[in-house]
Formats: C-alpha cells, sequence, structure tokens
C-alpha cells in the first residue's frame, strides 16, 4: 500500500515521498519530482506546470523506494545530462559528474582544431560525445573493457546524432598491444580512468551501485594511471595533447608518473578550484 491515499494529488504524494527521501538523499525534494515526473512520462517542468493536481500514477512508490535503498537517481530513470545534453546510463557505466565538464571545456579551448580523438575508458561515451557535438570536424574513437558500457555508449553515439563520427571498441591498456588497431596517432587523447582507493569512504550510492571497475585502482588509486600514462607518448602525434582527470589530491602523483615518463605536465581546476584534470604531451 502506498503510504498516500488513492485521492491524493501528485503535489501531496511529492511533499510526502521527500521527507521519506531526507534520510537517504541531500537531493530529496528534488529526486522526489524527478521520480514524479519519470513516473508520469513528463519533464520536470511539465510536472511543476501541468500536473501537480492530478492523480499520483502507479508506479510512483517503487521508484521512491529504489531511492530510499540509495539507488542513485540517474540509473533509476536510466538519463543524467551532462554538458546540456542527455546521456543514457545505466550501472553499467559511471555517471557523468559535473566536475568532469572541465576535462570538455578544456579540451575545446586548447584544441580546438582536433580531428582525431581517443577516449581511454569512454563509459557512457560522455566525455567525447560532448567534445565531438562541438567539433563538426573530429572523428573519435572511444574504447571500454566493459561491453556493457560501449553498448551504452553506442546508444548515446545514436541518440545524439555522432554515431558516424564514433567508433567504440572494446579494448584495455593492461593487455599489451592494446592501442594497435586504433589506427593513432590522436591529436587529443581523453581519459577519466579509475582513480579511487581501494577502501576509500564512498557514499553508499556510488559504492553499492556504481560498477567497482570504473572507480578503484589499487590501494592509492594510482594503479590505472601507472599503465596508462607511459603509454600516452606513443598515442600522440606531435602536437596532440591528452587530458586526464584525477583526484583532487592526486595531482603531484600523477604529474610525477607523466614526469618519469618524459611527458610535460599542465594543471587544471574545477568550479571549486580543485585540482581535477592534467594535461600530458
Ligand atoms: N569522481 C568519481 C568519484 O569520486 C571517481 C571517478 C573515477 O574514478 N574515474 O566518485
Amino acid at each position: 500500500m502506498p503510504p498516500w491515499m488513492p485521492e491524493d494529488t501528485v503535489a501531496a504524494a511529492i511533499r510526502e515521498a521527500a521527507q521519506r527521501l531526507a534520510a537517504s538523499s541531500d537531493t530529496a525534494r528534488l529526486d522526489a519530482e524527478v521520480l514524479m515526473a519519470h513516473a508520469l512520462g513528463a519533464t520536470r517542468s511539465e510536472l511543476l506546470l501541468r500536473h501537480m493536481g492530478g492523480p499520483v500514477p502507479a508506479g510512483y512508490e517503487a521508484l521512491v523506494m529504489r531511492r530510499i535503498a540509495h539507488e542513485p537517481v540517474a540509473y533509476i530513470v536510466g538519463e543524467q545530462e551532462f554538458f546540456g545534453l542527455p546521456f543514457a546510463v545505466s550501472s553499467d557505466v559511471l555517471i557523468p559528474r559535473g566536475d568532469s565538464e572541465v576535462l570538455v571545456e578544456t579540451a575545446l579551448a586548447a584544441r580546438p582544431r582536433a580531428r582525431r580523438i581517443l577516449d581511454c575508458g569512454t563509459g557512457s561515451g560522455a566525455l567525447l560525445l560532448a567534445v565531438l557535438s562541438q567539433l563538426p570536424e573530429a572523428h573519435g574513437i572511444g574504447i571500454d573493457r566493459s561491453p556493457g558500457a560501449l553498448a551504452v555508449a553506442r546508444a548515446n553515439a545514436q541518440s545524439l546524432g555522432l554515431a558516424e563520427r564514433t567508433a567504440l571498441v572494446e579494448a584495455d591498456w593492461h593487455v599489451p598491444c592494446w592501442a594497435d588497431a586504433l589506427g593513432g596517432p590522436f591529436d587529443l587523447i581523453l581519459a577519466n580512468p579509475p582513480y579511487v582507493e581501494d577502501d576509500a569512504p564512498l557514499d553508499r550510492s556510488v559504492r553499492a551501485f556504481e560498477p567497482a571497475g570504473a572507480l578503484f585502482s589499487g590501494p592509492e588509486g594510482l594503479d590505472d594511471y601507472r599503465i596508462l600514462i607511459p603509454q600516452l607518448r606513443g598515442l600522440l602525434a606531435p602536437s596532440g595533447l591528452a587530458l586526464v582527470e584525477i583526484g583532487h589530491a592526486q595531482a603531484d602523483a600523477v604529474s610525477a608518473i607523466g614526469h618519469a615518463a618524459g611527458l610535460s605536465t599542465q594543471l587544471y581546476r574545477d568550479l571549486a578550484n580543485r585540482p581535477r584534470v592534467l594535461g600530458f604531451w
């Protein structure tokens, strides 16, 4: 039995759900609205303008229960906006974070004429497809070791009208010769590899629901950088640039990995002024 009565309105059900969600979410009211819009098949503005006095859809309570169990809203509704674009997401991919938009902005500012782009660990395709959406002459390859992630990225390339300029390839930088068939070199390389320490204290909604293979990278979170960064030089065109997302406390350690590999580095910060991206060339 839903905790609201059949004669209740959408507005009353949202109010009640927001109270129950407050224990598991910092954004309880917003979550309650987004889940209601999804249950109604409406946008959030349609919900607020047209549906608030209407009847509560049957599926709403099940969605609220999933959120109370800490499942991220993006997985429940199957979508996350990134760089102003709608991306399909599933539990096979990391949910694109607003913090990663600085990597896209840096790429567009630093290499506005890039033609050949490689995205290492593409997941939903968010980084690659956001960059391609702004560079109509460019072609991109997204690689991932997860077939489930590649299926999500392919769906996004299609829905964003970028499939003709995007190749999505199963590959793993831990495997020798993984890049031989990709046809480099590249003007721009993007990467948001796993970089979380294995025992880091993470929100339950992250640790229990997002793919471990996209998050964790050894005791210091540096294992993937140690494998991937020394391989960048061989993948970059002479004037190419690689942009790699880092955790905010990892700038020195990851720069040192680049310097040891003979690369120059530059640090870029996110909107909160924290270290977020390292450039390598
Ligand atoms: N930014 C993500 C988080 O803190 C981690 C992303 C990653 O490991 N690539 O949850």
